[in-house]
C-alpha cells in the first residue's frame, strides 16, 4: 500500500534509491552508525562540536524566561526581521525592506522547500551545480520539477561555460545557486554569478541562493547574486543563522526576496511550519548585529581548524583540496592507492579510527566516475578532536 508515492521521488531525487528500488539510509547515517559502532572519530555530518557566539546563547535564555513562548508572527519577530535587513545593507550594502521583503523559516531547509514548492510546476526545470546538497535533489522531486544538474569538476570546482549555458532551456524556472559550495568549498567569483543572471534573465527564471556559509570564507569574498545590477527581481537569497553561529539545531533560517515573491513563497510556508523557534528568533537578532570583527573571529578559527586538519591529511599523503569556505575540505584517496572512495570510507574506521563521506553520495550514479576517488572530511570540530584525527590519518599506510 505505502510502495509508492512522492516519498519514493525525494528519495530518488536524494540519489537514496538502491538497484532494488528500495530507498537506502543516506551515506550520513550509514558512516555516523559506522562511526559509533567502531569509535572513531566522525568527520562525516557537518555538525559543530562546539558552542558558538556566548551572547546569543545568552539572548536565548533570556527570551524564554522573558515568556517568548509562543507562536511568533507568520513572517518572523519584527527585531528578527529588522536584523535580517541590517546585515543585508551592513555587510553587502542592500536595501531590504523589513515587513515585505524578509521571511523567517525554519533553517534554510524549509525556505529552500517553500520556494521549490511555491514557484515549481510539474515539468519545470531545476538548475543546481553538482555535486549537490541531498536536499535540493528530493525538494526538487517533491515539487514536480525535473532535477538538470551542471558539474563542478576537479581541480577548480567552476563550471564549464559552454556547459552552464546549454543547461538553460525555456522550461528552466529556478536555478539555484550554493555559494559558499557545500562539499566542494569553492566561494563561486562574480563571473560566474553574472552569467547565471544573465541566463535566467534571458529564460525568464528565478536565482534562489543557499548562503548558509556566508561568514565561513577563508580569504575570498562572499558575492550575493542580489548585489548584482538587475538581480532585484528574480532573485531570492537564502541563508540561516545554524552554521555562523553553530546552533544548527535551532534551525532558525530565512529568505530575502521582492515583495510578490515573499508573498508567494508565504502562501507555502505557512502550511508547512507555520512557524518556528520563538526565543531563538531574538537571540539570533542579537547575533546579526554582533560587532564585525566576531564574524571575522568565527572566520578565522574555522580557518585554523582546517588547517589543522589538511595538514594531517596531506602527512597521510592526500591530495588536499583547499577550500574557499564552508565546514569541509576534500581529499583524494587516489595517491594512497585507493580509488574508490566509499568502499575506503567503510574501511577508514578499520585503518585510521576516523570517519569522512564519499563526494560520491552528492552526486548522480552518471556523474560518479569523476569523484570516484574524493572524500568530504568536516573540520566543525574542536581543536583537540581535529588534533587526533590528523595523527591518526597520518599514520595510515599507503594500500598494497
Ligand atoms: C547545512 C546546510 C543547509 C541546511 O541549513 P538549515 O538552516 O539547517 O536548514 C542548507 N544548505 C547547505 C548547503 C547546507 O550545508
Amino acid at each position: 500500500m505505502h510502495r509508492t508515492g512522492p516519498w519514493l521521488r525525494a528519495a530518488e531525487g536524494a540519489m537514496l534509491l538502491g538497484p532494488d528500488g528500495i530507498p537506502a539510509p543516506t551515506v550520513f547515517a550509514e558512516m555516523s552508525a559506522l562511526a559509533a559502532a567502531t569509535g572513531a572519530i566522525n568527520l562525516g555530518q557537518g555538525f559543530p562540536d562546539q558552542d558558538g557566539p556566548v551572547e546569543v546563547l545568552d539572548a536565548a535564555v533570556e527570551a524564554i524566561r522573558r515568556g517568548v513562548n509562543q507562536y511568533p508572527p507568520g513572517r518572523g519577530a519584527p527585531e528578527l526581521r529588522e536584523a535580517i535587513a541590517w546585515h543585508q545593507a551592513h555587510w553587502y550594502g542592500l536595501s531590504v525592506d523589513p515587513d515585505r521583503e524578509v521571511l523567517v523559516t525554519a533553517g534554510a531547509t524549509e525556505a529552500l522547500a517553500a520556494t521549490l514548492l511555491a514557484f515549481v510546476e510539474p515539468g519545470d526545470e531545476v538548475i543546481t551545480f553538482e555535486p549537490f546538497y541531498d536536499a535540493y535533489g528530493a525538494l526538487i522531486r517533491l515539487a514536480g520539477g525535473t532535477h538538470v544538474t551542471v558539474p563542478l569538476t576537479a581541480p577548480d570546482f567552476l563550471p564549464d561555460e559552454d556547459t552552464l549555458r546549454a543547461a538553460f532551456s525555456d522550461r528552466t524556472r529556478i536555478v539555484l545557486v550554493n555559494t559558499p559550495h557545500n562539499p566542494t568549498g569553492r566561494v563561486l567569483p562574480r563571473e560566474v554569478l553574472a552569467t547565471v543572471l544573465e541566463l535566467a534573465e534571458r529564460h525568464d527564471a528565478f536565482v534562489v541562493t543557499d548562503e548558509v556559509y556566508e561568514h565561513l570564507t577563508f580569504g575570498t569574498m562572499h558575492v550575493p547574486v542580489a548585489t548584482l545590477p538587475g538581480a532585484a527581481d528574480r532573485t531570492i537569497t537564502i541563508s540561516s543563522a545554524g552554521k555562523t553561529f553553530s546552533t544548527t539545531g535551532w534551525k532558525i533560517g530565512w529568505l530575502t526576496a521582492a515583495p510578490a515573491l515573499v508573498e508567494a513563497v508565504v502562501s507555502v510556508k505557512q502550511y508547512l511550519t507555520f512557524v518556528n523557534g520563538a526565543p531563538f528568533q531574538p537571540a539570533v537578532a542579537t547575533g546579526l548585529r554582533l560587532p564585525d570583527e566576531v564574524f571575522h573571529g568565527i572566520a578565522r578559527e574555522l580557518s585554523e581548524k582546517h588547517d589543522l586538519l589538511a595538514a594531517g591529511l596531506r602527512s597521510a599523503g592526500f591530495d588536499v583540496m583547499r577550500p574557499d569556505g564552508g565546514y569541509f575540505v576534500l581529499a583524494d584517496t587516489a595517491p594512497l592507492g585507493y580509488d574508490d572512495a566509499r568502499a575506503f570510507c567503510l574501511r577508514l574506521p578499520e585503518l585510521a579510527g576516523v570517519v569522512g563521506v564519499p563526494v560520491s553520495a552528492f552526486v548522480r550514479p552518471e556523474r560518479a566516475a569523476g569523484y570516484r576517488s574524493l572524500v568530504r572530511f568536516a573540520f566543525c570540530k574542536r581543536r583537540d578532536v581535529l588534533s587526533a584525527a590528523a595523527a591518526r590519518l597520518a599514520a595510515l599506510s599507503p594500500a598494497r
